[in-house]
C-alpha cells in the first residue's frame, strides 16, 4: 500500500483526483502528524501512517462522507472551525457573504448584528473576530449551538458573539433590534436530489419549501421589526432565487444591491431599510 493507491481508492469512488490529493493531505495532517514539511524533506509516510490514512479513506469511500466531518474541521475565512453532521460544512460563496458584511459594518460603524440560522457559528464568529461589531447568533437546532458554542471558544471571543435558540425570530424579543440581519438560510427546494456528499449534512440547514425561497420570505417580512433605522439586511442566495428575494425586499428595503460569485450566479442580496 503506498499514497498512490490510497488516492486509487478514492478516485474509483468517483471523487476528482485534485480533490482526492487535497484530502489525502488534510487526513495525513490531521491524523498521520504527517506535514508537507515532512513530504519536501523527501520523508514518506510509514506503515502506520499508511494504515490510518487507508482506515479513513475507507470512511470516506464506504458512504461518501464529506471530508470535513471526518476531520471535524472546516476551513472558512483563514481560520478552521468545528463542524459535526449537526452543521451545515461552511461553504466558499458564504466567505463572500461575510466579506461584504464586514465592509458594510466597517463602512457604517455597525454595532449589533443577528446572524439567523447561524449552525456552526461560522458568520457570527468570523465578523465578530474581524469588526467591533457584537453578534447574536440563533438557531433552531440545539446541537447546532453546541457546535457554534466550541467555535467561539476555539476562537476566544466568547463575549463578543453570543447563542441563543430561537426559531427565526420567535425567541427574540420585541425590544431587541439589530443595525444589521444577516443570514445564510437553507435554500434549496425541498425534494431537490444532491451529491452524496450534501445528503450527510443535516436536512434542516439544506432545504426549504416554497422552491427554496420560504426562509427568505419570512425574514425579509419580519426584519423590519428587529432593525434599527437605517439598518441593513443581508442574505447569501441560492442560484436562480434572488429576483423572488429582491422582490420581497423591495417593500421595505431600498438601496438594494446584488453581487455574483466567481462563477457569475447572483450570491448575495443586501439592502437598508427604507
Ligand atoms: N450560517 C451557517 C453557514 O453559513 C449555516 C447556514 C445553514 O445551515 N443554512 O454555514
Amino acid at each position: 500500500m503506498n499514497i498512490q493507491t490510497i488516492i486509487k481508492l478514492l478516485t474509483n469512488a468517483g471523487i476528482e483526483e485534485n480533490e482526492a490529493k487535497i484530502e489525502v493531505k488534510m487526513l495525513l495532517e490531521h491524523f498521520c502528524n504527517y506535514t508537507e514539511i515532512d513530504k519536501c524533506k523527501g520523508i514518506l509516510p510509514n506503515h502506520d501512517q499508511l494504515d490510518i490514512l487507508n482506515q479513513k479513506v475507507k470512511i470516506r469511500v464506504k458512504d461518501r462522507t464529506p471530508i470535513q466531518y471526518i476531520i471535524g474541521e472546516a476551513y472558512f475565512m483563514g481560520k478552521w472551525f468545528k463542524v459535526t453532521p449537526d452543521v451545515l460544512i461552511p461553504r466558499d460563496e458564504t466567505e463572500l457573504l461575510v466579506q461584504a458584511a464586514i465592509s458594510i459594518i466597517k463602512e457604517n460603524l455597525l454595532k449589533n448584528i443577528l446572524d439567523i440560522g447561524t449552525g456552526s457559528g461560522c458568520i457570527a464568529c468570523t465578523i465578530a473576530n474581524n469588526t467591533d461589531a457584537v453578534v447574536l447568533g440563533i438557531d433552531i437546532s440545539s446541537d447546532a449551538l453546541r457546535v457554534a458554542l466550541d467555535n467561539v471558544t476555539r476562537l476566544g471571543i466568547n463575549n463578543r458573539a453570543v447563542f441563543r435558540k430561537s426559531d427565526l425570530f420567535s425567541n427574540v424579543r420585541d425590544n431587541e433590534k439589530f443595525d444589521m440581519i444577516i443570514s445564510n438560510p437553507p435554500y434549496i427546494p425541498t425534494g431537490t436530489e444532491l451529491a452524496p456528499e450534501v445528503m450527510h449534512e443535516p436536512a434542516l440547514a439544506l432545504f426549504a419549501e416554497e422552491n427554496g425561497i420560504e426562509f427568505y420570505r419570512k425574514i425579509a417580512e419580519k426584519a423590519p421589526e428587529y432593525l434599527n433605522d437605517s439598518g441593513w439586511l443581508i442574505f447569501e442566495l441560492g442560484a436562480g432565487e434572488s429576483s423572488y428575494v429582491k422582490y420581497f425586499m423591495e417593500k421595505e428595503f431600498k438601496n438594494i444591491n446584488v453581487e455574483k460569485d466567481l462563477a457569475g450566479i447572483d450570491r448575495i442580496i443586501y439592502g437598508q431599510l427604507k
